[in-house]
This record gives C-alpha cells, structure tokens and sequence, in this order.
C-alpha cells in the first residue's frame, strides 16, 4: 500500500527545528492535491542551546529560499559579517604566527602554479592568492547596500545571535508560511510494529501523528538515540575537545566590528571570538584530558584582560557547556531523520554545525519522499552522503592541529599519527608532493573544497611541495596576471566598501549608505 508523505513533525524548536519547518514549509506546492503541513512542537521546560553564532555562506541561500529579506535578517538577528576565520598562535604560538581561511577561492589557477605565485612573491598563503584578508583586515563589509539582498563583492556568511534567529524564523514559520507551532513537552512515542513513529505524545496536547518525523530535540536526540536507539560514533579520539566557557562581551558602539571568526589557540584548545555590533561572543574550547575548568577560566581571563580591556569580568555572566565529538552511526532511520545537535556534534571549530543542518535539509527536499514505500531509498541515499561529510569534516578540523609545532602535550597528542583518520594521514603524505586539488574531494558538493585545505595547510606552515618536473596546460591567463587583477580590485574594493560598523549602523537607523562607486 501507498502511504503519502504529506504530514511534517518537527520535534525541537531550536536553529535546526526552525530551519527545517521554514525551509519545507516554504518548499511546499500549495497546489498539491495532498498539501504538506508542517507542525512544530518545542519543549517550554528546555531551552534552545543558544550558541551557534557563526554560520557558513549557504546561509545565504537558505534564507532566500525561506523568503526572508537580508536587511530584515542582519537587524532582527543583530547580526554582523562574516568572510572567514583568523587562526592565532596555532602554529608555533609566536607573536607574528596568524593566518586566514578566507571564504572566497584562491585566484582561478591550477594548484601548482598558486604555489608557484606563491613562492615567488612570498607572505602569507592566502594574502597572495586572495583579496578577502586585506579586507577583513580593515573591518570591511563584503558588499554595498545597493547591491541586491545577499549578493556580495566577496564570498561572506554571518555572525549571529542565535536565540534572536530562533525566534526571526518562528516567527517567519508561524506567520507567513503556515507552520503550526506547539508549546509542549514530548513524553512519549507511538510506534507501528515495523518500528515507524506514528504520532509522538505530548503533555498537554495529546498526541500528534505524522509521515516523517524530524529530530531536532539537540542532544536529548529523543527520536532518533531515544525512540530507534541509533548509536553515536565517538570522534573524540581525533578531535579531543569536550568543553566550552562561554561569555558575552559588551562593546562600544563605535568599535570596529571584526569581519571574520578571530580563533586563538592555547595550551588545551582554543579561543573563539565572534563579533556582533553589540557584543563579542567569546568562547574557551578545551579538552578536559588536558585543562581543569579552572586552567579554561584563567586562559579566558587572561584573554579577556588582553582583547578586552576595561571590562569588569565580574559583571559577566560564564556560562560552561559540555558536548562530545560525535555523530550517529545513522541519520535517517526508519521514518525518522536527525538534523542539528541530534545528529551529532564536532568541536564548533570551522563552523561546521548550521551548515550541515541546512545541507541535510536541501538534501531532504532534493529527493522528497512522496510515499514510505520510497523512504527506505531515500534513508540510504543520505546516510551514505552524510558520513561522507561528517568523515570529511572531522578530517579537515583535524588538519587545524597536526602541522602544529607548539610543544605543549595537547598538541603533541594531536599530531600522534594513532589519532590522525586513515584517509588524512594519505592526504597529507600526498601533499608532500603535490598541493591539495579537486581530485582529492571527488564529490560534487564539498563543504570544505581543496582550497579550504590549502589555506589551512600553507597557513599553518606546511612547507610548498616541491616544483614538479610537469607543466600545467598552457594558455588563458597566467597566475601573475590572475593575482595582479585581485591585488586592483582589492584596492578598489578597499576603497569603496563601507566598514561593518557603518554598513551596520545606517542599516540599524535605516539610512540610506552615500555609496562609493566600486570600479573594478
Ligand atoms: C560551544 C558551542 C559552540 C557552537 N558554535 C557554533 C557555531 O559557531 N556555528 C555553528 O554552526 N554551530 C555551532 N554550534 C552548534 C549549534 O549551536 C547547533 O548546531 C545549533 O544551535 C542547532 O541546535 P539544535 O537546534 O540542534 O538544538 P537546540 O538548540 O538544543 O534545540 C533543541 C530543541 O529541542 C527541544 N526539545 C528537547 N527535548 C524535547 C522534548 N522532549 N519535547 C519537545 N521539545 C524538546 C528543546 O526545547 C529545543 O527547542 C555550537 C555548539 C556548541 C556546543
């Protein structure tokens, strides 16, 4: 028998919970002869996670598609620009040791001749090949208001409040895209004897049935660990970090609002530092095998008393959070699918948690089930794409630590070869030889593509490969050429972007920017 997938319950009303009931809800054909509803149902005894600030450059696409105009999303989110992370004393733990994974592509070249370019002109990796950090350097926006809404002059994302997107979305969900929202406690789950959720049973609300269930409970994971009992991979082996100290930092309103994730290592992890134009989201990550909460708080005062002078540390509010790198064995199962903290978790590193939400979903909707006779397809389809990508991303975090001279045993552990994934520990011999290019990430939609790996891995010190003895096919325009047009536009787009803090405030008073024409 054919059984329609037409009723949508999404369990949680965190980022995941809400990016999902607003992205299917404003997907759904109102001329179907079956209509999809999608029903939320959120817990008020367990609030949302809270963190989760920076976000990748699909976001910009996911809010598009969701209808939500940019202006409306920077103000009611008291959001900033993001067009990458700054990484700090990650490799030796010096003075002048910093680097940047900028979000927009090295100049088009192939992998040697960047190197090539690289070498001859010498500095940093990415400054040679990419105009992005010359303009997070000056805290710039990577577009001009006139432009259309989340178009860019550059590749950016967002740093954002993430109980204020929360609520953006559901109201976005409720009021205008017809999702039905349920404050309510899930207690319990009905089951038809294949193991399929047939309603889950709330508190106040009695039951609600449905087709596909979506587990968005964080990591209560009531679904998907509680309901199907599917199991976490343990990651923590690769990647040791286990705890976060996070607080919020206010700033002065006419303080330069820093344009990428600043992420400064330390002796047992690293410091991430989020700036919004009202505060800084500061956060110590640690590993517990190797700090006390007490070695984290002191690592984070100091930093505080270093980037944040003035402030009175007692007047701020620490929050601790712990989470283990982990993902499950399985993400769809049943007529079940996990996304956000329920399907697992990596140290928050790179940004990689939103991301990967809204990827499963696009996934979702891409290949949407129409009936359950078809759904067992779909389950296997994407759990083998997901480990893909989880795997991938655990390697890239990975690759943040192992070129890593500092001395300290947390860094020395990372770069035991035991602790390092098979397929990273191939990669990188390969790399000895030849730089990081597409043929190593063979599918078609990497989070992380060759470039991300050869930012981090020339940031981090890792020596050029040598020159091969192999030309790459001649014509079209030269790599010196290709870099001397970035190095014009970065001067025209340098002085012609407004700063964060400008493009922000106008934005905030809603005043029209006095353009500058941007010539490139
Ligand atoms: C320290 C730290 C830093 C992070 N930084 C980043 C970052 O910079 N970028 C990034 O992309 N991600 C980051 N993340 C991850 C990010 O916060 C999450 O992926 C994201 O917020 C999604 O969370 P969620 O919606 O899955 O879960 P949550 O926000 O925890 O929401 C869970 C929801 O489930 C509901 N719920 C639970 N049980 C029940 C029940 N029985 N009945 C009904 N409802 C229930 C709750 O009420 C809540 O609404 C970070 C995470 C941590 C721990």
């Amino acid at each position: 028998m054919h059984k329609r997938v037409n009723r949508i319950v999404v369990v949680g009303g965190g980022t995941a919970g809400w990016l999902a009931a607003c992205r299917i809800a404003a997907a759904a054909d109102p001329a179907a002869p079956e209509p999809l509803s999608v029903t939320l149902i959120e817990s008020p005894d367990l609030p949302i996670i809270g963190v989760g600030e920076g976000t990748w450059p699909t976001i910009r696409g996911t809010l598009a598609k969701i209808g939500i105009d940019e202006a409306e999303f920077l103000d009611a989110t008291d959001a900033s620009f993001k067009q990458g992370s700054r990484f700090d004393g990650w490799r030796d733990g010096t003075a002048d040791d910093s680097y940047h994974h900028p979000f927009t592509a090295p100049v088009d070249a192939a992998p040697r001749d960047l190197i090539a370019h690289w070498q001859s002109v010498g500095g940093a990796f990415a400054d040679a090949v990419c105009a992005q950090p010359r303009l997070c350097a000056q805290h710039l926006a990577p577009r001009q208001r006139a432009m259309p809404g989340y178009a860019g002059a550059v590749n950016y994302a967002y740093h954002l409040d993430a109980v204020k997107l929360a609520d953006l979305l559901r109201r976005v969900a409720t009021e205008r895209l017809g999702v039905v929202h349920l404050r309510d406690h899930v207690v319990g789950v009905d089951a038809t004897d294949n193991g399929d959720i047939s309603a889950v049973r709330t508190r106040e609300s009695g039951k609600v049935e449905g087709d596909l269930f979506l587990d968005c409970t964080g990591h209560a994971a009531l679904l998907i660990g509680g309901h199907y009992g599917v199991p976490l991979i343990d990651r923590s082996g690769v990647l040791f970090n286990d705890r976060a100290l996070a607080v919020q930092v206010p700033v002065a309103s006419d303080s330069p609002i820093a344009a990428q994730t600043n992420a400064t290592a330390h002796a047992a992890g690293w410091i991430w530092d989020i700036g919004l134009p009202t505060r800084r989201g500061i956060g110590c990550v640690y590993s517990s095998s190797f700090a006390s909460d007490d070695d984290a708080e002191k690592t984070l005062r100091d930093y505080l008393t270093r980037t944040a002078p003035g402030v009175d540390h007692d007047a701020l509010s620490f929050r601790r959070l712990t989470f283990q790198s982990a993902h499950r064995e399985q993400f769809w199962r049943g007529n079940c699918l996990a996304l956000g903290l329920a399907a697992g978790f990596l140290e928050p590193l790179e940004a990689s948690a939103i991301v990967l939400a809204e990827l499963s979903i696009d996934a979702l909707l891409d290949g949407f089930p129409v009936d359950r006779a078809a759904m067992a397809l779909h389950a296997d389809r994407f759990n083998n794409l997901f480990r893909y990508r989880w795997d991938r991303i655990v390697d890239f975090l990975k690759l943040h630590y192992v070129p890593s001279v500092r001395s300290e045993p947390y860094w020395r552990a990372h770069r035991d070869p035991d602790t390092i994934p098979d397929r990273l520990r191939e990669l990188l011999e390969m790399w000895r030889t030849q730089p990081p290019s597409a043929a190593d990430f063979p599918h078609a939609d990497e989070i992380f593509p060759a470039a991300s790996y050869q930012y981090v891995l020339y940031g981090m010190g890792a020596p050029p490969p040598l020159a091969s003895a192999v030309r790459s096919p001649a014509g079209g325009e030269t790599v010196g050429d290709a870099a001397q047009k970035m190095a014009q536009r970065a001067r025209a787009l340098a002085a012609s972007l407004p700063t964060n803090r400008v493009y922000l405030d106008a934005l905030r008073r809603s005043e029209p920017l006095v353009q500058k024409a941007i010539h490139v």
